[in-house]
């Protein structure tokens, strides 16, 4: 494949890029991401002892957070909504009898690294790995092991792609994409489009919010300058996720013509608030991102003390509509296995 260099671009943004951080920073901090509880807790000054099953719980799935969103939370707050998302509790491993698999994985599973689930579009799993475990995710049962590494060990995905018709989106998933390196997200991006029925890449990360240095200026080159018609989706929860840099790195997507959007996870004791949502979407909107989805929790297994009721969620969504515009509300939806979309889930009338 030809070098990023060479590809011609769409358009010549010139001056822009010098505000584009340097290529590789982000792999440094990505390896830097803290992974234990101890040096988490000693690092907030979180008070009194370390509770044991905060242990337990991260021998359960592992906790990884950015050096960079662990400075936007508040030191000495364990009730910090951003702490919430990635420490892990102890209500993790009572016993609710939640199902592992939920969403119905393994069953839209076409080939290996390839989840098929909707109509036009599929999951492509790039990677296993994320910058920042988040103790909610739907997808913390998945076997990422048993997934491809190589770019050999994708070629029956890419075959299956390349013989269904109807699939014009990929949606590069995981895990989070955004950890392979850039050469490696090139090569996937020339493998799809050299399969003419495939028009659009869309790319799912965290990393442009927790490690905004990942937007960097060859990947944002190489969604401008593929055939394909790029759409960013980041997942940002609560306002405080979007400082500067994370604003700013949005901005890159943003400014090179790149539609990006937001989806969040309704969290109790993170963002079950209209104000809190509300500050989010204005946010998101004010630096050129639509609300894309607003998440019920998927019903999997570990996750029951982040749950908010769906009544509670509706009544969330009508606030949000009587004070923002209307581009500025998310859909509220719940994934249900085996249903040929995502499920809105039905406004309250307006009263
Ligand atoms: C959520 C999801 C998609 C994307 O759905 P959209 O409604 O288009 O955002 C595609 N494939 C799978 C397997 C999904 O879970
Ligand atoms: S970044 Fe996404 S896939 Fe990774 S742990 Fe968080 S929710 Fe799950």
């Amino acid at each position: 494949m030809p070098e990023l260099s060479e590809i011609p671009k769409k358009t010549d943004f010139g001056e822009s890029w010098r505000s584009f951080p340097a290529e590789n920073s982000w792999k440094r901090q990505l390896s830097e991401a803290i992974r234990s509880v101890e040096d988490l807790w000693r690092r907030l000054r979180l008070p009194g002892e370390m509770p044991l099953e905060v242990n337990a719980a991260s021998d359960a799935f592992p906790l990884v957070v950015t050096e960079n969103f662990l400075e936007r939370m508040e030191p000495g707050n364990v009730n910090d909504p951003l702490l919430r998302q990635v420490l892990p509790w102890g209500d993790e491993i009572k016993g609710e009898a939640k199902v592992l698999d939920a969403v119905g994985d393994l069953e839209a599973r076409q080939a290996p690294g390839l989840l098929r689930k909707y109509h036009g579009r599929a999951l492509f799993i790039a990677s296993g790995m994320c910058a920042v475990n988040c103790r909610y995710c739907f997808r913390r049962h998945y076997a990422y092991q048993e997934e491809p590494r190589a770019m050999a060990d994708w070629e029956p995905a890419f075959e299956a792609i390349a013989n269904d018709e109807s699939l014009a989106e990929v949606i590069l998933s995981g895990g989070d994409p955004l950890v392979l390196t850039d050469h490696r997200l090139g090569e996937i991006v020339a493998r799809l489009e050299e399969i003419p029925h495939v028009k659009r890449l869309r790319i799912h990360s965290r990393l442009p919010i927790v490690l905004p240095d990942r937007v960097n200026r060859p990947l944002v080159e190489l969604m401008t300058a593929t055939r394909l018609q790029a759409v960013m989706v980041v997942h940002a929860n609560h306002p405080r996720e979007l400082n500067d840099e994370c604003l700013s790195a949005l901005r890159r997507f943003v400014r090179h013509g790149i539609p990006t959007l937001n989806q969040a996870v309704l969290l109790r004791g993170v963002n079950d608030d209209a104000g809190v949502l509300a500050e989010l979407c204005e946010s998101l909107v004010n630096h050129g991102v639509l609300p894309y989805y607003l998440h019920q929790l998927d019903q999997v297994a570990g996750v029951g003390h982040f749950e908010v009721p769906v009544e509670r969620g509706l009544e969330l969504i009508a606030q949000l509509q009587n004070r923002l515009p209307g581009y500025a509300v998310p859909k509220y939806v719940r994934e249900e296995a085996g249903e040929a979309s995502k499920r809105p889930l039905s406004p309250l009338s307006q009263h």
